[in-house]
């Protein structure tokens, strides 16, 4: 029975000896007040969503008065100026011409409307047989069917249910010629029935906080292409600044097919997500055919409140230099980090954008690393050998030195 007195169920964990969870209360700038009076810097900003730091006035503002206007209202034959205006803006921002956006709630919905997407692209061009992915190893794309069979299907969590997935097909990402025959290769032989090749670009997130060159990306690109293979990147993670640009295939001069969004949409107030194609998609979707129809609308598709948090924490890219600050962090964590490399213990040291990873040669007691970082006032969430700092893009000198601080301490002797 639970050592403490809750109905919860909670994520990733064993809930037969698990120690309770710290209670949260209030927010703030870059940190969380507990409910005992400490307070915590967060080193990896809620998951990667709050940007702008905590409470930011200018979306608490946005969603208030869409709160006094609209909380909510179906999106089945309804629309919105909230989405209308988003969706416009999300066009504009996304590179090329991913021009149509479909609102969902949650990334792993976003994935899944994605694959949804391409696979029904080919049935509606009246091709059959075409209905498996291409993904990588160590990738990571979300907890619900679709998505958890493009995840690492050995390495990754959800390796248990492998008998209750789509079969898809893995390849290395394509970092040496090897590998890249090897993914040639497959597309190859297995083209006939691919619908879609997926991938994160730049740096595969809860799979391993692993991060690959431009060069690789621009090969799977190109790869992709021909075989006549439509593109899916997921910037779930990479999205909104994270890698040091507003999206992570900018930097290797991709443009997807379908690109999936949510974590850092809404700056970490509001579920949700977009799946945005290319006009070529979309025009694979136009026809006089009912059946040709995209087949999938979330009940809180589109909320107007997440839609106005999205608008506002758009604004603040616009008027405050997150991508600057999102390269300066990256600076001040590759100096800061750069000691440990060397280290007993220290397998690998990397940085990119503001991502900084610590990865262990030997996986340390994880629960007891969070506790003694908790105890040096820092929130971060350590998981298999890796321990790694994404604060908010905003966070202040002296709370982003405090969070390298301590994890070089712990670290150090590890
Ligand atoms: C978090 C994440 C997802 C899943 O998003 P949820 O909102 O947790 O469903 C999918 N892909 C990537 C790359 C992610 O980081």
């Amino acid at each position: 029975m639970p050592a403490h007195d809750s109905h919860l169920w909670r994520p990733y964990t064993q809930m037969k000896g698990a120690a309770p969870p710290l209670e949260a209360v209030r927010t703030h700038g870059s940190r969380i007040v507990l409910a005992d009076g400490r307070e915590l810097v967060d080193g990896i900003a809620s998951w990667w969503t709050a940007v702008h730091g905590y409470n930011h006035p200018h979306i608490r503002a946005a969603v208030a008065a869409q709160l006094d206007a609209m909380p909510h209202v179906m999106f089945g034959g309804l629309t919105h100026a909230p989405a209308e205006r988003l969706a416009r803006r999300l066009a504009a921002l996304a590179p090329g011409d991913l021009d149509h956006v479909f609102f969902t709630d949650s990334g792993s919905v976003a994935v899944e409307v994605a694959l949804k997407m391409a696979v029904q692209l080919w049935l509606n061009r009246g091709v059959a047989g075409r209905s498996r992915i291409l993904a990588f190893r160590e990738g990571y794309h979300g907890d619900t069917l679709g998505a958890m069979s493009v995840c690492d299907p050995q390495e990754g969590m959800h390796r248990r249910f492998g008998a209750y997935l789509p079969a898809q097909l893995f390849c290395d990402l394509p970092r040496s010629r090897a590998q890249e025959a090897a993914l040639e290769a497959t597309l190859a032989g297995h083209a006939h029935e691919l619908a879609a090749v997926i991938v994160e670009p730049l740096v595969q997130g809860a799979g391993g906080m692993r991060m690959h060159e431009p060069e690789v990306l621009a090969t799977i690109a190109r790869l992709a292409r021909r075989h006549g293979l439509p593109l899916i990147l997921d910037e779930i993670f990479t999205g909104f600044g994270r890698t040091g640009t507003m999206f992570a295939c900018e930097q290797a001069q991709v443009v997807p097919d379908i690109l999936c969004l949510s974590k850092a949409l809404t700056g970490g107030t509001l579920a949700l997500a977009a799946t945005i194609a290319t006009r070529e998609v979309f025009a694979g979707f136009w026809s006089d055919d009912p059946a040709a129809a995209l087949m999938h609308g979330p009940t809180f598709m589109a909320n107007p409140l997440a839609c106005a948090a999205a608008q506002a924490s758009l604004d603040l890219f616009e008027r405050e230099p997150r991508l600057g600050q999102a390269r300066a962090i990256g600076d001040r964590l590759a100096e800061g980090l750069a000691p440990l490399r060397g280290r007993p213990n220290i397998r690998d040291v990397r940085v990119l954008g503001a991502i900084g990873v610590v990865q262990f040669g030997r996986s340390p007691d994880l629960a007891a690393l969070k506790d003694r970082l908790v105890r040096r006032g820092t929130w971060v969430r350590p998981f298999g050998d890796i321990l790694y700092l994404t604060p908010a893009l905003s966070i202040g000198e002296a709370d982003l030195d405090h969070l390298v601080a301590s994890v070089r301490a712990e670290a150090w002797g590890a």
